[in-house]
């Protein structure tokens, strides 16, 4: 080799890493600050986003006063706190049940009644936010709502506090976006819910975005719930998911539960049976116990 001189790459100038504060600045009031730490969303005696894990459990649709009843008296028994099911459902297929409206918003009040269960449940129209609202001590955004904005306006006005789950295609970005419409209308009452995304791969229902548990329990001060149930859509697989959910920092669950899974009117493959919920919850005990210590001794990390 002829003995030129060793010339050296030319390394562009060192780019600093934008903060979060940064990346996400559009939307700073869901980010934490000196003023905000974290954000405690408090429905009947529970604290949401505070030291409770919180599991709500139900079906994915209200179908009979039976079903409705026997899930709610059986998941209170054994650690659910707050009750979800469907009376106003978005189905991919047209075809498919819609939901029981006014007649399902009435067995969910009748669950309440008699278990002491808060109720979550979602609204699809801003028709029918004062409807739910009367209802509901929790209104649900599903997936396929997440972006629309005249819904989240009339939901947040509503004061009810607001289970907000990600879309389906949606950037933690733009979950984020959502988040900030519901307290630029009065509302501070959000929890974020990661529900799984479509990616390339189409092996299970949707891809669960563990890392966006990490992230927003990371920069956001709002609540986080983690959906395992319609992350993969199977239920031999929704125990796993809960225990990673928890393990990822989430401050609780939303799980599909039924009393006859292979006859429920909607995603009964991913629901529960009473059974395998028990058995699912005794499995959440040694890492609640952990996310309790870990929260005791302050090393959940608190600046964003
Ligand atoms: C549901 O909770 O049953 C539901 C329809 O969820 P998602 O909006 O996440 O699909
Ligand atoms: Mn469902």
């Amino acid at each position: 080799m002829a003995g030129g001189s060793l010339t050296l790459p030319r390394i562009g100038a060192l780019r600093v890493r934008p903060s979060w504060q940064e990346r996400f600045a559009e939307t700073s009031d869901v980010l934490k600050s000196d003023k905000h730490q974290q954000t405690v969303v408090r429905v009947l005696d529970l604290e949401i986003g505070g030291r409770d894990f919180i599991t709500m459990a139900g079906p994915c649709s209200v179908e009979t006063e039976h079903q409705l009843l026997s899930t709610a008296h059986h998941v209170r028994q054994h650690g659910a706190q707050i009750l979800r099911g469907g009376a106003f459902k978005p189905r991919s297929s047209p075809y498919a049940f819609q939901g029981h409206g006014l007649a399902g918003l009435k067995m969910l009040a009748q669950a309440r009644a008699e278990t002491g269960l808060a109720v979550v449940t979602e609204v699809m129209s801003e028709d029918d936010v004062p409807l739910v609202a009367e209802y509901a001590d929790i209104l649900q955004i599903g997936s396929r709502s997440m972006e629309n904005y005249t819904l989240l306006e009339a939901a947040a006005q509503s004061g009810r506090p607001i289970l907000l789950k990600r879309g389906m295609m949606a950037t933690v970005g733009d979950l984020l976006k959502s988040a900030q419409i519901v307290l630029d209308n009065g509302n501070p009452n959000v929890i974020l819910c990661e529900r799984g995304v479509r990616t390339f791969d189409a092996t299970l229902r949707n891809t669960f975005d563990v890392a966006a548990i990490v992230l927003l329990k990371h920069i956001s001060h709002l609540p986080v719930i983690a959906d395992p149930s319609h992350a993969c859509g199977y239920r031999e697989l929704v125990p796993g998911l809960a225990r990673v959910g928890v393990v990822a920092g989430a401050d609780g669950l939303i799980v599909e539960v039924h009393p006859t899974p292979e006859k429920a009117w909607s995603d009964g493959e991913q629901s529960l049976d009473f059974a395998e919920f028990d058995k699912m919850m005794a499995s959440l005990n040694p890492y609640i116990a952990l996310r309790e210590e870990a929260i005791a001794a302050q090393t959940l990390e608190t600046v964003g």
